[in-house]
Order: structure tokens, then sequence, then C-alpha cells
């Protein structure tokens, strides 16, 4: 079985590898194009940071910290991103329940 936090995680590892794709990826909730994904960097390296990946329509999405930011990612500080009013979105959280 393939929950909702298993499916987000699968559309995170396509964006990860390639962030240029999420503009043409559904959303695994709510199946619409509306996708985001922001890498908040660290102020001294920048290539290290936490992931925010959440769709603006259904507003439910997922974030990882202590990743590596891909190349041609959409990236903020965490300054500005505390300075940008971003929607809020609903964190999926993990399952381990084996159903
Ligand atoms: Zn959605």
């Amino acid at each position: 079985m393939s929950g909702l936090y298993e499916k987000w995680f699968e559309a995170y590892v396509k964006v990860e590898k390639d962030p240029r794709l999420v503009a043409g990826l559904s959303c695994p909730s709510c199946g619409r194009t509306t996708l985001r994904l922001l890498f908040v960097v660290h102020p001294t390296d920048r290539s290290l940071g936490w992931a925010e990946f959440w769709c603006g329509a259904c507003r439910q999405g997922i974030f990882f910290s202590r990743v590596s930011v891909p190349a041609g990612a959409e990236t903020v500080s965490a300054e500005e991103r505390r300075a940008t009013q971003r929607e809020d979105f609903e964190v999926i959280p993990p399952m381990f329940s084996s159903d």
C-alpha cells in the first residue's frame, strides 16, 4: 500500500533531482499542478538547508531538514524566509503503520 506521505516523498525525490520539474508535477493530495518547492539555506553554506515542498491549492506538503540544495532550486535565507509572508501548509506526517 502506498500512503499519502509516500506519494509526496516520491514526488519530492523527482523534484530534488531536477527542481524545474515542480511546475509540471501533479499534487499527490489534490492532483493540481500547483506545487511549490523552496529551500531555506544556511547563512554561511548555501548548499545546505531545509526543503519545503507544498501545494498552493490544497496547502498540504512535506518538509525536510538538513538537505543539500540541488542546482537550479529556488532558495531563500532564513532571514528572507521570516520576512516573507509565505502561505502556511499542513505538514503530512510520515506513516509508520503497516497497512
Ligand atoms: Zn494539492
